[in-house]
This record gives structure tokens, sequence and C-alpha cells, in this order.
């Protein structure tokens, strides 16, 4: 059964045909109406209210159908979720940065829902893993002390905004356990004087563009530089000498745990999670920053960028199994390489979510699938694919319950 889901149009998105969401909503869904002067930064497949996916066929929305046949999330996920789907599924087309961000685990989430219900309207965790689909960079986790260390000695803008006697502090530091002395670092540079922040920024910005090449490649010069034009003045540039810096190839992953600090800075990817929209903003966003909320719960884990990368397991030739360590959700990577006619989905004892990114199959009753198109798949269900088009590879993802 096909699903017609939600396009977000948040200004971080890429504008137009560049934009993998767009591509994918438009050879999928006839009616679609591409404007190439719109961000489309979000594909949205599931329940959550924020953006809700339908039934093509049947008129009705998702989480609907679901209520009214529970069987179709297998006994497990009955059990354990509630009669819900679980997870939000989505892909991503990244332009500018998505705010410097956290996602609070189960009982910090509930807290914060409870205590503050217009800023966290979601009460669920929301553990994240991101695939990517085209060359992706973002910002994940601290980097290793040392790292941090070395760029405080030769910047002196970033000591000026941290303040001298708490970098002093800093430098001094026990390796084994640096959490303590990090967060107050941390804390200073994130409630520094906005005039200052900027100040200090700007300076930064006109010593770089005189360095020489390899100092500038150090010091990240031209993100620094392009996180400024989309955020001028905004603390979380100084982000970049704090947080992992990391680029992924097609079909590498990260997955971010609760409280591990995060911000996607470009590309398009395929993201799964559990159904929450819960976020702890911090920099490199208009939106609300509640840095008194993020001091307190970030992850003050240093570790080096490698540790971040998320491996999967290979089930057979064509699939590739990526297992958070979470139930909420895990995703399959599926390719059917060119010259293969046909291909059967291993089944998953629990309700799945497919969505084609590349080539063009048919499954039985003759339903012809295109880039885009979105098939809900209920527990237990065989499903064989023909291949329609075998001169390139047909790409897939399917996201299911891990449990
Ligand atoms: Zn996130």
């Amino acid at each position: 059964m096909e699903l017609k889901c939600k396009v977000q149009t948040y200004d971080w998105g890429k504008h137009g045909i560049d934009s993998t969401v767009a591509i994918l909503m438009k050879s999928s869904n006839s009616d679609f109406i591409l404007d190439e002067k719109k961000p489309y930064a979000e594909l949205w497949i599931g329940t959550h209210p924020n953006g809700p996916s339908h039934m093509k066929e049947l008129n009705i929305s998702l989480k609907e159908h679901i209520k009214k046949n529970s069987e179709v999330l297998g006994n497990n996920v009955q059990k354990m979720f509630d009669q819900e789907l679980p997870f939000l599924f989505k892909v991503l087309s990244v332009n500018k940065a998505l705010s410097i961000q956290i996602h609070p685990n189960k009982e910090q989430a509930k807290e914060l829902h409870e205590q503050y219900p217009n800023i966290y309207k979601d009460a669920n965790h929301k553990p994240e893993l991101a695939i990517a689909l085209t060359p992706f960079e973002a910002l994940c986790g601290f980097r290793p002390i040392r790292d941090i260390q070395e760029f405080l000695k030769i910047l002196p803008e970033l000591r000026a905004v941290i303040g001298v006697d708490k970098v002093l502090k800093f430098m001094t530091i026990d390796e084994a356990d640096p959490a303590e002395a990090l967060k107050t670092c941390f804390h200073s540079l994130m409630t520094c004087d906005p005039g200052i922040v900027a100040l200090q920024l700007r300076k930064l910005l006109d010593r770089l563009s005189n360095l020489d090449e390899s100092l500038r490649h150090t010091l990240h010069a031209s993100l620094l530089e392009r996180l400024y034009s989309d955020f001028p003045g905004d603390v979380g540039c100084f982000g970049i000498y704090f947080f992992n810096y990391i680029t992924m190839q097609p079909g590498e992953a990260i997955y971010l745990g609760p409280n591990e600090p995060h911000a996607y800075l470009s590309g398009d990817c395929v993201e799964c999670m559990a159904c929450s929209d819960n976020v702890i903003r911090a920099g490199l966003t208009p939106k609300l920053k509640d840095v008194p909320t993020l001091i307190e719960m970030l992850s003050y884990v240093c570790e080096p960028a490698s540790t971040k990368r998320f491996q999967p397991s290979r089930e057979d030739e064509c699939t590739e199994v990526f297992r958070p360590p979470v139930p909420d959700f895990a995703v399959a990577k599926i390719t059917i390489p060119p010259g293969r006619t046909s291909y059967n989905i291993i089944p998953r004892s629990t309700v799945s979510i497919l969505i084609i990114i590349n080539g063009k199959g048919e499954i039985a009753p003759s339903k012809v699938l295109n880039r885009g198109s979105v098939i809900f798949i209920p527990a237990n269900e065989e499903i064989g694919i023909k291949v329609l088009c075998g001169c390139h590879p047909m790409l897939m993802f399917q996201a299911f319950v891990n449990v």
C-alpha cells in the first residue's frame, strides 16, 4: 500500500530541483508542483502529528489505518509500543546548517514536556540514524580534548570569548576526566555576551583571510566562512572547534544517541528516529536557544570522529542492515545491482516502510514503484520486486522496528 507523505519546507533545505526531497516527490506524485524557489528540506514518513502520512488509495491517515488494523504492526510491536508506529522515517536535503542540537533521553523528554509543554511539545526521546545519499557533512560529538586544547592555543579570539581563567584551567585538565572542565568552558562560550562573540568572530575571519592555505585548512577556515555567511555573529560558528567535523560518503552512517551534540551541515541523507520532534537547540539557528537545558544535559564525552561512524551488518548479497542500540527502529539498505531482474525483500516480523531512492520496479499485483514511491508493508509480508530498469543499481531503504 502506497503512502502519500508530507514535505517540510524549512529554510535550510535545498532549493527546487537541487533537492533530493523535491526530486523524489515529483517522480512519485503526479500532482506535485515543483517550485524552484522553495526549500524542500524534509520528507516525513510516519504518523507524527507535525507531518502525518496518508494511505494513497484509502484516503485515510496511516495512523488511522494502523489503529483499525493493529495486527499490521506485528506482535512484539503491538505489545511494546502501545499500538503505535514507533519510528519516523525521513529524507533530508540540507543546503545550510541545521541548528547545533541535542535530543533528550526518555526520562528527560518526559520531564521537559511536563515542565515546559509549550516549548517541548513531545514527550518521547529521539535517537537518530543518518545514512548519506550524497557526500554529507556534519558536526558530531565533542572532539578529543587535545584537539580542543590545540585550537585554544592558536585562537586568541576563542580564548577571549571563553575567558582567560577558564581557558587556563582547561589547558591543564586531567585528560581521563575532562567532563567538568569542558562543561565550564563550553558554558562560558555559550553564555558569552553576543556583542563580544560577534566582534571576535569578525576578528578571526579577518585574520583567516590572510593566512596561508595549510593553516586555513587546519583552522577549517572555509567552513567557518560558510557558517558565518549563513549565521552572522552566531556563537555556534565557534562550535566547529569543539565538535568533530565529519564527512560521509553515500552509504556511510552516523548514529546519535541521547544528549550527543550534532549539527548537519550539508548534503542529502535518509534519516530514521524514534517518533519524536524533540530538539534542544544551541546555535546556528534563528529559533529558540535553550542554553541552560543544553548545558545540563549535554554528553561531555570526548572521542575522535572515527568512533561516530555507524557500521551496518550484511544480511545477503543485496541487503545491509543498520541496527542501533534502541528497539524503536532499524534501517535496511537494499541495492539491486544492474543486470539483476528481481529480488525478494527479506521479510520482517514487524511493520516496515520502504522508499525507492533510485531505479524503477514492480510489485504484485502490477504496482509500479518509481523513485520516491513509499510503500507500507505489514509485518511478515513477503514482497518480491521485479526490476523494470536494470541499467543502474536500484537503491531502496526499509525502516522497520528493531525488536
Ligand atoms: Zn538531531
